[in-house]
């Protein structure tokens, strides 16, 4: 999208005779002073990004954080606690007035405007709440800003299946967040407690808008995480929870020493859990996840770091299997113990590669080099630390469901990550790019809908025939028959070593049609680059059909299931079918981590079209999360990748001048005198006009001169009059 200068091209030429007028036009256009006082950025004149910019920068520096836009709600971090603003007198007020919407833009009252939506049954009554942003900009805190309002807001009156014991289900739900945070949380470099999932939950109200039951849903954790952290960056907090946390006969049972160092642990001395494992284990039992079961989840944790700490040295003899390094046996035989498995068969499968071949399903036994040796040891902890956290997910969903008989509407909260950009990226941010290409263009459609129900009801007649929307980008990544999805998949399915070079070519070859892939020549890795809505991605190919395939070792998941631990039995468990599926793995058609995303997204996004929705885009105003500190450029940027902008684009596309009736009549109001004059006497002056009100008619007509001359970049010109 080309940058604007007050709707203007850059390079661009005024006339010279309009010139002088030009600042006194703008500024009547977008007065500097008033800008703060805009509560909808569709109705900053004239709505470019400029504008909108200096309307943000302007609210935030008089600590408004919330500023709407047209249908969805802007929010700028703060980065510091500001409790009257979510304080529950505010979210009374909320819910108590007569408008919601007509309050100051708050979280509170899109929360409130959604619950009346349900109780109002206007069709979908089904809501969700969208909530994006990049990493840090508060979709996190303000999903939970939400899930507080309806758990105060729509309280159950009833105690849960009868039993005072119980926690009530607004209390449990609440209680969800600490441990899914624990869990799936973890400190990066760009947020402290960042999200490594997107989570979907979805409130349930009875007949009476009662919450009686919830449910969530998760998507693509970041399991990597427990065995690999970027420099500065640390494993998922619960770890560093039961290092800091535990009592000492837990250490002593998990055998974590003070000093003891793990790998899978780095930078302990950042002190961000206070006192958090306390607040995760209250939130698990409240949640029905008791004490034991809790020593048992923290018992296998501990298992973890000192798998992670189990290191191998290269064999000289490539026919004999690698050897851990000295000291690593200690921590073979403590992970055996705290997996109750054999210490023995933990060596022999992380070195040693079973594979079944031929009619006969003959068993080959072949040792593993050291580099597989480590991804072997990664991959159980993956796979564990995964099956784990869906396992969590399940207990809660169970804890917070109840019948359907109960249930009337829903309200469902989308937190999920942002469009992503690194210097590197790969597969990982292909599934999140694409998801949020996915959003975007439910926000587009929903958007456009909005303001041509606007316009009709307006009485305009309007067609959107200019907009591109996002499809060919879409159809880039997922489309039939051929996409980058589909290749990624036959890579994997004819399972052939993988040559990065080759598949990238074919990537160019079979896919140059489409406008919205380009490849950086100067780069030596192999690469694509996608021109998503947000921003031009560079992808690595190297490594991307491999993580596709997401592969594990059969041998790893029949070590688990030769484990005596109950939690492990519970994860995996020995049934017929588990093994026969272990054991016809290898010829099974592959289920892609790709395959499996698209699968879940789809069902998400049948959810949400099913639904009102309503958006919510969190702005970090600057990447070093300083309290009241806005950044214009980094603003910007975002602004153009959560969609802001191609909301400011669909408005300036329809008419990007707003006025009521009745400023219209009020400003212009002196044209109309002037030609009736005209016509009866031709004497213009005669209407005693002040010199002040003179100029400001003759500067109107300057500014609706130059809107006609300025050669907008695609901006359609227009006034459009509102009745109210
Ligand atoms: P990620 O994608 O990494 O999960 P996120 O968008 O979920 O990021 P949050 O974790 O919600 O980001 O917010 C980052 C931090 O910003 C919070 O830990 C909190 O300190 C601060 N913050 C966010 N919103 C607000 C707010 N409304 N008021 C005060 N502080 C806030
Ligand atoms: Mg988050």
């Amino acid at each position: 999208m080309p940058k604007q200068i007050n709707g203007q091209k850059k390079g661009s030429v005024i006339p010279n005779d309009l010139s002088d007028s030009f600042e006194e036009v703008k500024a009547f256009l977008s007065d500097e002073d008033t800008l703060h006082l805009f509560d909808d950025l569709t109705k900053v004149n004239p709505v470019t990004t400029t504008t909108v910019l200096k309307c943000l920068q302007a609210r935030y520096a008089g600590n408004v954080f919330y500023t709407n836009a047209g249908c969805s709600l802007v929010t700028v971090n703060p980065f510091q606690p500001i409790s009257s603003l979510y304080s529950p007198e505010l979210m009374k007020e909320y819910h108590a007035a007569l408008r919601p919407q007509e309050l100051k833009p708050h979280v509170f009252a899109v929360a409130e405007q959604t619950y009346r939506n349900v109780q109002s049954q206007i069709e979908p009554v089904n809501q969700s709440i969208i909530v994006s942003g990049e990493s840090g900009a508060g979709k996190t805190w303000t999903s939970r800003c939400l899930m507080k309002f309806y758990a105060t807001v729509a309280a159950s009156t009833t105690s849960p299946k009868g039993n005072e014991m119980v926690e009530r289900i607004e209390r449990r739900v609440l209680d969800s967040n600490p441990v899914m945070e624990a869990f799936g949380n973890a400190c990066t470099l760009r947020n402290n407690n960042s999200s490594r999932f997107g989570k979907y939950i979805q409130l349930q109200l009875n007949r009476s808008q009662h919450l009686t039951s919830a449910s969530i849903q998760t998507f693509l954790l970041e399991k990597t995480r427990v065995a690999y952290q970027a420099p500065c960056e640390r494993n998922f907090h619960i770890f560093y929870q039961i290092t800091k946390g535990a009592t000492k006969k837990e250490r002593a049972e998990w055998k974590l020493h003070k000093g003891a160092n793990f790998f899978w642990l780095p930078n302990p001395e950042k002190d961000l859990e206070e006192d958090c494992f306390g607040v995760t284990r209250d939130a698990m039992f409240h949640l029905g996840i008791d004490c034991s079961t809790q020593n048992n989840i923290f018992k296998v944790l501990a298992g973890l770091l000192h798998l992670g700490n189990i290191q191998f040295s290269s064999s000289i003899d490539e026919s004999q299997p690698c050897e851990p390094e000295d000291d690593a046996k200690g921590f073979v035989k403590t992970t055996a113990d705290l997996l109750k498995m054999s210490a023995e068969e933990l060596l022999e499968t992380l070195r040693i590669r079973t594979i079944t071949a031929g009619k006969q399903q003959q068993v080959f036994k072949k040792p593993c080099s050291r580099s597989d040796c480590e991804t072997r040891r990664d991959c159980l902890a993956k796979v564990i630390y995964a099956k784990l956290f869906d396992w969590l997910v399940s207990v809660i969903n169970e804890s917070i469901y109840a019948d359907s008989s109960t249930w009337g509407n829903f309200i469902g909260l989308l937190d999920v990550y942002g469009f992503e950009s690194f210097p590197e990226n790969n597969l990982e941010q292909l599934c999140i790019n694409y998801a949020n290409e996915k959003l975007q263009q439910h926000f587009v459609a929903h958007y456009l809908k909005a303001q041509q129900e606007e316009y009709a009801a307006e009485g305009l007649e309007w067609s959107f025939i200019n907009y591109q929307d996002n499809q060919s980008c879409l159809d880039l990544i997922e489309g039939s028959p051929v996409s980058i999805f589909s290749l990624l998949n036959e890579e994997c399915r004819l399972n052939r070593s993988s040559n990065v070079s080759l598949f990238q070519t074919r990537i160019e070859k079979t896919l140059s049609d489409n406008e919205c892939i380009s490849r950086d020549k100067f780069s030596k890795k192999p690469n694509f680059i996608i021109s998503h809505y947000a921003g031009k991605v560079c992808y690595q190919v190297e490594g991307m059909v491999e993580k596709n395939k997401d592969p594990i070792p059969p041998e790893l998941i029949q070590l688990l299931q030769t484990s005596q631990d109950s939690l492990l039995q519970t994860l995996f468990p020995r049934t017929e079918e588990s093994q026969n599926h272990v054991k016809t793995q290898n010829r099974a058609a592959i289920v892609t981590v790709v395959s499996k995303f698209k699968g879940s997204l789809e069902r998400l996004m049948q959810i949400l079209n099913s639904t009102t929705p309503h958006y919510i885009r969190c702005i970090k105003p600057n990447a070093d999360c300083k309290a009241m500190t806005f950044k214009k450029e980094e603003v910007l940027c975002q602004l153009e990748a959560c969609g802001i902008v191609e909301t400011i684009t669909i408005s300036a596309a329809g008419f990007p001048i707003r006025l009521s009736f009745q400023s219209f009549t009020e400003r212009y109001e002196v044209l109309r005198k002037s030609r009736t004059s005209n016509k009866n006497t031709g004497r213009a002056d005669e209407n005693g006009l002040s010199p002040a009100k003179k100029k400001k008619a003759l500067l109107d007509i300057a500014a609706a001169i130059l809107l006609f001359l300025l050669p907008f970049a695609h901006f359609s010109v227009g006034v459009f009059f509102q009745r109210n």
